[in-house]
């Protein structure tokens, strides 16, 4: 299939309010490729790094806790359009600003417990999914 990839977690809270597998399923019925999936968890210094754009503002240690109060699922995802159409499916970062029937509006609790990561750009999209994921684990 073609298209360019993006990078995407299932945040700590909705893995613990158990709906990692509906949002996995509106991953797919909205046309995304699975190329990469696994359940681990981020360390401190790993979420860390992985905000490490945030590090200076105000909720960077909340996230940082947050991200690190439970198991996530890490995925590699393809379609056309991925980065873009992957923002869509999520919705706004803040679940009250959320569209209608997305990922963030349906699942979100807070601001800060949105559900969802993803990608921005196809470049930090890359650099996201190498965090995670050896090139031979992506298919
Ligand atoms: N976040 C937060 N408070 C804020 C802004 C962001 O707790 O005022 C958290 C939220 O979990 C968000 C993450 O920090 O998903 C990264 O923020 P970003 O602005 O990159 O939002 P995203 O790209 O995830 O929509
Ligand atoms: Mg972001």
């Amino acid at each position: 299939m073609a298209g360019e990839i993006t990078f995407s977690m299932i945040k700590p809270g909705a893995v613990r309010d158990r709906n990692a597998g509906a949002i996995l399923a509106m991953i797919e019925k909205a046309g995304f490729d699975i190329v990469s999936l696994k359940k681990t968890a981020l360390t401190k210094e790993r979420a860390e790094a992985f905000y490490a754009v945030h590090s200076e503002r105000p909720f960077f240690n909340d996230l940082v806790s947050y991200m690190t109060s439970g198991p996530i699922y890490a995925l590699v995802l393809k379609k056309e359009n991925a980065v873009t159409d992957f923002r869509t499916l999520i919705g706004a970062t803040n679940p009250a600003d959320a569209a209608e029937g997305t990922v963030r509006k349906l699942f979100a609790n807070s601001m800060e417990d949105n559900a969802v990561h993803g990608s921005d750009s196809d470049e930090n999209a890359q650099i996201e999914a190498s965090f995670f994921f050896a090139e031979v684990e992506r298919f």
